[in-house]
């Protein structure tokens, strides 16, 4: 409370919801299967090092972050649970090997230089395998598999401890077809890879909603996501998930319009029969989006909706809050429990993904 005394808007992050979420998941899991927990991009905006720590605590099995510097900052925060790098930079291969962050690998010529640095420096590495079975990002494709079991064999300074691949589109019935033909050929291509191993590396596919869509492809491991978050993008379980972020700002003033006034830059906002407003202290800066403007958003103000009116400033915005009972310094909810996340995401044509991820780093988390 005192830091949104402060700045105004914070963060609040439910451990407990946390929690909750992630046995949700475990659930739909064999209790074999292991889970790779992913904290790229600052936990989805939760905040990394806390949200790692708890779920190491909960005794989830792996880490997951995007670049090198993220498993460094896990790392020098105490954090050793073991961490897959999605697309470790050829630069970062020395902190790699200083930090025990395990890269991934997703082509020959990747492949070729980080065996190289590890002969020259005398080292071993962890890797992990991407395999592209039609995601078409990064990845080993099916024609390089040849070569990519050449390689293995040449090089043992590196221990493959994983071989992947990611569905394009879990989540979307219209996609499931292409979830199942991805999974088995990625069956296939395991299989071929596993033959020039004398060692089981662990294998993986499934994000959040593959867990839900194909618990029968769980392989190994899955890596969680979002459901972690409290957004269940399937739609078939969003009732069992709780919120673990509530983003709150604060009032800072109201104000009686005429009729004709209007509101804001570019005089956007009219109430055309006059009314009261709420200028709050949250803006684009902080990761509230400017498609917001307008309408297209809303927050709860004791749990009443005030529709954004006029467009989101930079470190403000404005709410219509005409016939309500408000007052400076009242509470505003931006997200949170009540509020969908992927309803307000689909009004301005985005996903929660990139609500939560926005959520800039001058707002303070709050943990509790
Ligand atoms: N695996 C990979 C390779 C990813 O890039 C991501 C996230 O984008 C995930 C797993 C987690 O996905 P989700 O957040 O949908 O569970």
């Amino acid at each position: 409370r005192l830091q949104q005394r402060i700045h105004g808007t914070t963060l609040e992050i439910n451990l407990n919801a946390l929690t909750h979420n992630y046995n949700f998941y475990k659930k739909l899991l064999f209790p074999k299967t292991k889970v790779m927990v992913m904290v790229k991009a600052f936990a989805y905006g939760g905040g990394a090092l806390e949200i790692a720590n708890q779920i190491q605590t909960m005794g989830a099995d792996y880490l997951g972050v995007a670049f090198s510097d993220e498993g460094v900052a896990l790392r020098k925060q105490g954090i050793k649970l073991p961490i897959m790098v999605l697309n470790a930079m050829q630069e970062s291969f020395g902190l790699c090997s200083k930090f025990d962050l395990e890269p991934v690998v997703f082509s020959s010529e990747f492949f070729e230089s980080l065996a190289a640095w590890c002969t020259i420096h005398q080292q071993k590495m962890k890797i992990h395998l991407d395999m592209d079975t039609g995601m078409h990002r990064l990845g080993f494709e099916e024609k390089h598999l040849s070569e990519l079991k050449n390689l293995i064999q040449a090089n043992p300074q590196l221990e493959i401890a994983s071989i992947y691949t990611h569905l394009v589109g879990a989540d979307e019935e219209v996609h499931q077809e292409f979830s199942i033909s991805q999974l088995k050929s990625f069956e296939e291509i395991k299989n071929q890879i596993l033959q020039v191993l004398s060692y089981k590396p662990l294998i993986h596919a499934l994000n959040s909603a593959g867990i839900v869509a194909f618990p029968e492809f769980q392989f190994d491991m899955v890596r969680l996501g979002i459901g972690l978050y409290g957004v269940e993008v399937t739609g078939k379980h969003e009732m069992a998930l709780r919120a673990i972020s509530t983003l709150k700002t604060t009032i800072s003033q109201i104000k009686e319009l005429n009729p004709g006034e209007t509101i804001g830059y570019s005089r956007k906002g009219v109430l055309s029969s006059g009314g009261k407003i709420a200028t709050l202290a949250i803006g684009y800066a902080d990761g509230y989006d400017r498609r917001f403007s307008n309408g297209k958003g809303y927050v709860l103000i004791n749990g009443h909706k005030a529709p954004i009116i006029g467009n989101v400033c930079m470190d403000m915005c404005m709410v219509d809050v005409s016939g309500m009972d408000v007052k400076a310094g009242d509470e505003a909810i931006i997200y949170g429990e009540k509020i969908s996340l992927k309803e307000l995401a689909d009004q301005i044509g985005t996903i929660p993904y990139e609500l939560l991820t926005n959520i800039s780093t001058r707002v303070k988390r709050v943990y509790y």
